[in-house]
C-alpha cells in the first residue's frame, strides 16, 4: 500500500494558470499591457514540435499575445541571431524562447546568450544564472523546471527548509544546476549529484529532499529514499511496455514511483508531476516580464 503524497503537478499548474488569467486580464483592462510570448523553433524534432504547441497553446488560453516563429533545419546562424535581434526590439514582446535542442550546425550557446535578459523567460542568459546563483532568486528569471519544482516542495516542506537535507541528482544547466540554487536560497544544505558521484544510493539515503532529474528510467530505487523524504522526480523517459500483447510506449520516471511512494512523505508522478508546472512557470515568467517592462514590479 502506497502511503506517500501524490503530488498533483497538473492540479497545481491548472490553479497557477487561473491566477496568471485573472492578472493577464487586469493587466490588459487597467494599463492596456497583453504579455507577449514569442517561440522560435527549428527543424522538426516531434518531441519539440509538441513541446512547442503546448506552450503556444497555454500562452493562448492564458490571454497572451503568442507568435511562433518556425524556421527550416537549415536555417543559417546570421538568420537566427536576425530574428532574435528583431524581437529583442519588439515592445509587444515580453518573453523569447528558442526551442533545444538545435540542429547540430547552430552555436546554441550564442543564440541563447543573445536573448535580451530581459526577456530571457527560460532563464539560460547568464545574467540570470549569475543572479540565481548569487542568491538574487528574486531579481532572476529562473528556469521554469526547477522553479515549478520549488513551488511543489515549498507546498510539502514550507518556504524555509533550514536543515533540510536535499540531494539533486544531475548538474544540467537547465535543470540541476539553478535547482540547487534555488534549494540553497531557500536554506536547504545542498548536494549535487552525477554519473561520476560514488556510491550515489548511499547519498541520496540522507536527503530529506530528492530531486531527481538524470533521464535514466527507473534509476532511484524505493531503499534509496529517506523515509518522509520529498521526492521530485523531473525525469521523462519513453519507454516501451506490453500491454494485452500489444507493445506501447508509456512516459516513465527516473525515480520507481511504487517503491519510492511506500517511503516517502510526497512525491511527483510521472506524467503528471513536474511536466505541466514547467509550462506554467514560462507563463508566470512572460507574465513578470510584461509587469516589469511596464514598471509594475517593485
Ligand atoms: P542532461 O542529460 O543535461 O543531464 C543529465 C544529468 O544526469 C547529468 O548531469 C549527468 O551527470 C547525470 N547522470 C547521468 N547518468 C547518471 C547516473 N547514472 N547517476 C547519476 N547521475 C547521472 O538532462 P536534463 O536536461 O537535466 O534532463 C534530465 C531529465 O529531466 C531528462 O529525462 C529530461 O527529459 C527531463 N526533463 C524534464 C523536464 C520537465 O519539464 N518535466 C524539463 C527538463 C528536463
Amino acid at each position: 500500500m502506497a502511503s506517500a503524497i501524490r503530488i498533483d503537478g497538473k492540479a497545481k499548474a491548472a490553479e497557477l494558470s487561473e491566477k496568471i488569467k485573472e492578472e493577464t486580464a487586469a493587466l490588459a483592462g487597467n494599463h492596456g499591457i497583453k504579455p507577449g510570448l514569442a517561440v522560435v523553433i527549428i527543424g522538426e524534432d516531434p518531441a519539440s514540435q509538441v513541446y512547442v504547441r503546448n506552450k503556444k497553446r497555454t500562452a493562448d488560453a492564458c490571454g497572451f499575445h503568442s507568435i511562433q516563429h518556425s524556421l527550416p533545419a537549415d536555417v543559417s546562424q546570421r538568420d537566427v541571431l536576425d530574428l532574435v535581434a528583431s524581437l529583442n526590439e519588439d515592445k509587444a514582446i515580453h518573453g523569447i524562447l528558442v526551442q533545444l535542442p538545435l540542429p547540430d550546425h547552430l552555436d546554441e550557446h550564442q543564440i541563447t546568450q543573445s536573448i535580451a535578459p530581459s526577456k530571457d523567460v527560460d532563464g539560460f542568459h547568464y545574467i540570470n544564472i549569475g543572479k540565481l546563483t548569487a542568491g538574487d532568486t528574486a531579481d532572476a528569471f529562473v528556469p521554469c523546471t526547477p522553479a515549478g519544482c520549488m513551488l511543489m516542495i515549498e507546498d510539502h516542506l514550507g518556504a524555509d527548509l533550514s536543515g533540510l537535507s536535499a540531494v539533486v541528482i544531475g548538474r544540467s544547466n537547465i535543470v540541476g544546476k539553478p535547482m540547487a540554487s534555488l534549494l540553497l536560497a531557500r536554506n536547504a544544505t545542498v548536494t549535487i549529484t552525477h554519473s561520476r558521484t560514488k556510491d550515489l544510493p548511499a547519498v541520496v539515503r540522507g536527503a530529506d529532499i530528492v530531486v531527481a532529474a538524470v533521464g535514466r528510467p527507473n534509476m532511484v530505487g524505493g531503499d534509496w529514499i529517506k523515509p518522509g523524504a520529498v521526492v521530485i522526480d523531473v525525469g521523462i523517459n519513453r519507454v516501451e511496455t506490453e500491454v494485452d500483447g500489444e507493445t506501447k510506449a508509456k512516459l516513465i520516471g527516473d525515480v520507481n514511483y511504487d517503491e519510492a511512494s511506500e517511503v516517502a512523505k510526497a512525491i511527483t508522478p510521472v506524467p503528471g508531476g513536474v511536466g505541466p508546472m514547467t509550462i506554467t512557470m514560462l507563463m508566470a515568467n512572460t507574465l513578470r516580464s510584461a509587469k516589469l517592462a511596464a514598471g509594475l514590479v517593485d
